[in-house]
């Protein structure tokens, strides 16, 4: 897969930039569960941000379990 649009990922992942990747997961989420639109921006889900997000929290080695523990509040120890 892959998106020619996609924005650029950091060359390394710092804390910051998972504070950034997930405040954009969590703000660029569909409209309703299961939605087809970002309630952000309209695009469709997922959009460039989320995306973005979700790119960088893999790449800084986050499970999708721990992304989505972290969306809800929890805490990780980061890898
Ligand atoms: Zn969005």
């Amino acid at each position: 897969m892959g998106f020619v649009d996609d924005l650029p990922l950091p060359p390394y992942v710092t804390r910051e930039d998972v504070v950034f990747a997930l405040r954009a997961v969590t703000v660029h989420a569909p409209e309703r569960p299961n939605g087809a639109r970002c309630r952000k921006d309209g695009a469709a889900h997922p959009c460039r941000l989320h995306r973005w997000g979700r790119r960088v929290l893999e790449k800084r080695g986050l499970t999708d379990e721990q992304v989505q523990r972290l969306i809800a509040g929890g805490t990780v120890a980061l890898p």
